[in-house]
């Protein structure tokens, strides 16, 4: 019975390891992923929704500074030209960039 008990916590201590090491790696490959994905279509409709502008000193609404790449919704690597945005999925949009959705990003 012992064994039983020690086989299966064994597995499961091996499955728990497993996963710390490969939850990192998957996000990793979709943050590089994002940053594959095309960019942002002008047309887009969610784009033209939110405002966005591949250049955050063409938008009159935006605050002085803020832009993609200190957007907390941002996912692109820290000094990436472009990564992907939680509001477009599977696109990337440009650091530089900005949207009406900006949030300050807090650390
Ligand atoms: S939500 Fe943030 S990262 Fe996404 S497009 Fe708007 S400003 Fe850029």
């Amino acid at each position: 019975m012992n064994e039983v008990v020690d086989e299966s916590r064994r597995r499961l201590l091996k499955n728990v390891t497993l996963g710390m090491v490969l939850i990192p790696i998957a996000g990793n490959l979709t943050a590089a992923r994002a940053a594959d994905a095309p960019l942002v279509a002008a047309d887009d409709p969610t784009a033209k929704a939110l405002k966005y502008v591949a250049d955050a000193s063409k938008a009159a609404d935006a605050k002085p500074g803020s832009k993609c790449a200190n957007c907390s919704l941002y996912q692109g690597a820290a000094g990436s030209a472009q990564g992907g945005c939680l509001l477009f999925p599977g696109k990337s949009v440009k650091s530089a960039g900005w949207c009406s959705s900006w949030t300050a990003k807090t650390s």
